[in-house]
């Protein structure tokens, strides 16, 4: 069973399904020549691909070029479906920092063919993700800042005010489709300023008032 823990608390969460969200930031979308959806870009990760800070990214064999996405992650803590966004939050245990790690030029290569993302999305190690951060304890999920850095550089730089679908929106049109159950993870995409790693790198990510995350790619 992999579980994820909530700050200041012994409650541990067994992780179930993580639901992501692809292009819900308009920078990003633009830095990768993407079309802005109407309706939000949804994909699975398997609770496999779960990894703790101090923990190691592997580039699996088939590719090329692997891009760090850091993310705001939901943690939900009740069961829900068909939630209403203005019932949202209630489903919501607590924030944390992710990172939606992709293969890039696999994915590209699906995308071109039409083809499911999985295995340039929810490899083994492709989901580095912090602790999580009560909920009561964010005042609003929408006023962070969220960044990452790659061996001491700057490369991510935004804030959580820029997601084009928010989290109540999120929840309410992914819970339509997908039952939500207590340890389900929401990742809500990626601001711009993505870019790859390579063996050796180390990632630190923070997202304000929720804590870091740092990683190493081997
Ligand atoms: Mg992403």
């Amino acid at each position: 069973m992999i579980s994820v823990r909530l700050q200041g608390s012994s409650r541990n969460f067994t992780v179930g399904k993580i639901v992501c969200l692809g292009r819900n930031y308009a920078e990003h979308i633009r830095e990768l020549g993407n079309e802005t959806p109407e309706e939000p870009v949804v994909f699975l990760k398997p609770a496999t691909s779960l990894i703790r800070a101090g923990e190691k990214i592997v580039i699996p064999p088939y590719a090329r070029e692997c891009h760090h996405e850091v993310e705001l992650a939901v943690l939900i803590g009740h069961y829900g479906r068909n939630i209403a966004a203005s019932a949202a939050y209630a489903h919501v245990a607590g924030y944390g920092i992710a990172l939606d790690m992709t293969l890039r030029d696999v994915q590209e290569r699906l995308k071109k063919k039409g083809l499911p993302w999985e295995i340039a999305k929810a490899f083994d190690t492709s989901c580095p993700i912090s602790d999580f951060a009560p909920r009561e304890r964010v005042a609003d999920p929408h006023d962070l800042k969220i960044r990452l850095w790659v061996n001491g550089e700057l490369r991510q730089d935004g804030h959580t005010g820029q997601m084009i679908h928010r989290i109540p929106e999120i929840i309410a049109y992914v819970s339509a489709i997908f039952t939500l159950e207590e340890g389900d993870i929401i990742l809500t995409g990626t601001p711009a300023g993505v870019g790859p790693v390579r063996g050796g790198d180390r990632i630190h990510a923070e997202i304000e008032g929720l804590g870091v995350l740092d990683v190493g790619v081997e």
